[in-house]
């Protein structure tokens, strides 16, 4: 038995193809160039299942995945394209009782406080007057500090990267690594990541040109090579990669550990 990441979503923050963009790869036949926003699902040995960010699309992305239960959510960050899927986790409140643990940083915490009252003010707000209707998802925050943490009693070890002007969580899990959304990684990361002999790294890819938030092909090309995974997976692509392109490029350099991810690919890791 093997633990398993599937990437529910490749794309950037609009997703692929951009609403109203008459550009050849928003226009694009492929399949492959369909992206969806950022979410990854962890299932793991343990049988536990857990998901990494609230993606806007995530209750298709779980119907893909044909996923019917969660035991913990991981949020990165509190941009949008991260956390705005998150009342689609309603589902899982109706046939439990307990609360689905939301692991994040002390920032995010309180961000997903004040973004979501309803959810996260519960007691506050329905002080009063009793819920009607059709619920609420049950979600309990858990503070992520950076280091070593436990969730769902499985070990991750968390680093917080710079990405605009907050931060990021990155993590490894046994031999998968997850990085996305950040400019740079700091040295004292890479180390961690470098040393953990990763079979899987997952790691943000926007464009080919720098960008001011996110890593750019080059500069997550030289990443990856410095952390050596024996498999690099692209992600949070924008309308600028071409999925047959990148492919291409990839093999003229002569790259052979690194493939773009495609949604609801699934990849297996100790
Ligand atoms: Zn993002
Ligand atoms: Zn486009």
């Amino acid at each position: 038995m093997m633990n398993k990441i599937t990437i529910l979503g490749s794309g950037t923050s609009t997703g692929v193809p951009i609403l109203g963009c008459k550009c050849g790869i928003c226009q694009s036949k492929d399949p492959r160039n369909n992206r969806l926003r950022s979410s990854a699902l962890l299932e793991l040995t343990s049988k536990k299942n857990i998901l990494i960010d609230a993606s806007p699309d995530l209750r298709a992305q779980l119907l893909r995945a044909r996923t019917d239960s969660l035991n913990g959510v991981i949020i990165t960050h509190d941009h949008a394209d991260h956390t705005h899927g998150i009342d689609d986790l309603r589902a899982f409140s109706f046939e439990r009782t307990s609360e689905i643990p939301v692991y994040t940083d002390p920032h995010c915490m309180n961000s997903l406080t004040m973004k979501f009252p309803y959810i996260f003010q519960r007691e506050k707000i329905f002080a009063q007057r009793p819920i009607l209707g059709g619920g609420i998802p049950h979600l309990e925050l858990h503070p992520i500090l950076p280091g070593l943490n436990v969730v769902c009693d499985e070990e991750f070890h968390f680093f917080s990267l710079p990405h605009g002007y907050g931060s990021t969580l990155s993590f490894i899990h046994r031999r998968l690594g997850y990085i996305i959304d950040c400019v740079e990684i700091s040295q004292e990361a890479l180390d961690f990541f470098s040393n953990a002999k990763l079979e899987i790294l997952v790691i943000d890819c926007l464009r080919y040109d720098p960008h001011q938030t996110h890593l750019h092909f080059d500069k997550t090309l030289r990443y990856i090579e410095m952390i050596s995974p024996r498999l690099a997976i692209l992600t949070h692509m924008g309308h600028e990669i071409d999925y047959l392109d990148i492919i291409n490029q990839l093999k003229r350099r002569g790259i052979k550990n690194v493939i773009p991810a495609i949604d609801g690919q699934s990849f297996l890791y100790s």
